[in-house]
């Protein structure tokens, strides 16, 4: 237990105030102090000044408001560091290069995690200073704050936590210990006033590898546990209501299909050729066979006939009557109300505009 309390290699006072929460022995605290204070890595990296003057921090109101970040390097590697100023958490990323884009990925990787901040805090580096990072401040929507040679403390929250962080990769390295669980130690290890900077951020303790009870109010934990039993209880209907049966498909149903999860091809039901089971042409012509599970039934009957791929499968197809009705007979109705006279078919359906669907692309 001692050694996990010290877990990380942090200071006396931190290891005491992150014992006290999940364990007790008689003797615990002076069993710690005389654990660390005789620490062969700590003594190796104690901070060699006294304690450097307290950097006035203006305080952020909330959590995630306002990170500072910074490079650093370390064995041989360049990291991305992204520290929160009400918390004082801080996120790191294994950089393949110093480049801008490079730190802009990482920085969206956290920022998808934790949410965009107001204010974003960084020094002139050429990764910072580039066009492209001020785009992405654009983009995203945050103020880009860069410290000036006339003030470069401006940025002393990230440079602090580049000092921490570097700390403890320095002694997980030395003492051949896991860097990860040393990160954790650190962001679940209470701060001076007592809450830790995962509890400052995320609003709950989180699991070490000490004694942990949980956390959280029994109250919210009881109503959040309801609600997701409850939500439970709906998909499970829901989905046994799509498991009785899919809807037939008709002959010049447009449908989608692909491979596993992607309904990316589209094509025209030609024939069911046995139970839920149908010939389907792809847009290129190609004919396949598939089972009704995996097609989708789209609403994309009335789609582009303005679209050269979809001409040839309706020109390949002699009977198109069914679909063209369908197609002017869908659309013909609220146009006659608005324009009061009967345009020609053809130009309504010109008129037409297909979007695409967006797809994510990660
Ligand atoms: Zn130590």
């Amino acid at each position: 237990m001692l050694c996990r309390i010290h877990e990380g290699h942090l200071g006396i006072e931190k290891c005491k105030r992150r014992s006290r929460d999940a364990i007790y022995w008689p003797g615990m605290n002076a069993d710690i102090e005389k654990m660390v204070s005789t620490c062969e890595i700590c003594l190796k990296h104690q901070n060699k000044q006294a304690r450097e003057p307290l950097i006035t921090v203006d305080l952020s109101k909330y959590p995630w408001q306002k990170v500072g970040t910074d490079l650093f390097h370390f064995n041989g590697k360049d990291y991305l560091l992204v520290v929160d100023y009400f918390s004082s958490y801080p996120e790191i990323a294994l950089l393949s290069n110093s480049s801008s884009a490079c730190v802009i990925q990482h920085m969206k990787s956290v920022f998808a995690r934790h949410g965009i901040p107001t204010v974003v805090m960084s020094d002139n580096g050429p990764c910072y200073s580039s066009s492209e990072f001020q785009d992405f401040a654009a983009h995203y929507d945050f103020q880009h704050v860069t410290s000036s040679p006339q003030f470069p403390q401006s940025n002393g929250k990230a440079e602090k936590g580049v000092h921490i962080v570097k700390q403890l990769l320095k002694k997980a390295s030395e003492s051949k210990s896991d860097p990860y669980l040393a990160l954790l130690s650190y962001r679940a290890s209470p701060l001076e006033h007592g809450a830790s900077p995962a509890e400052l951020l995320m609003g709950r303790k989180i699991r070490t590898t000490l004694p942990y009870r949980g956390d959280m109010k029994q109250d919210v934990i009881k109503d959040i546990a309801m609600k997701q039993k409850a939500l439970q209880q709906r998909q499970k209907t829901n989905y046994d209501k799509n498991t009785k049966r899919l809807e037939p498909l008709s002959k010049y149903d447009v449908v989608r299909f692909g491979d596993s999860n992607h309904w990316d091809r589209e094509a025209v039901v030609l024939e069911e050729v046995n139970p839920r089971s149908y010939v389907v042409r792809a847009e290129n012509g190609q004919v396949f066979r598939r089972n009704r599970r995996s097609l989708l039934k789209t609403q994309e009957t009335s789609q582009p006939l303005d679209d050269p791929q979809r001409e040839e499968v309706q020109a390949s197809s002699q009977d198109q009557v069914p679909l063209s009705t369908q197609a002017s007979s869908s659309i013909a109705p609220d146009n006659d109300h608005s324009a009061g006279t009967s345009d020609p078919p053809v130009l309504r359906r010109s008129l037409r505009t297909i979007k695409k669907p967006d797809r994510l692309n990660l």
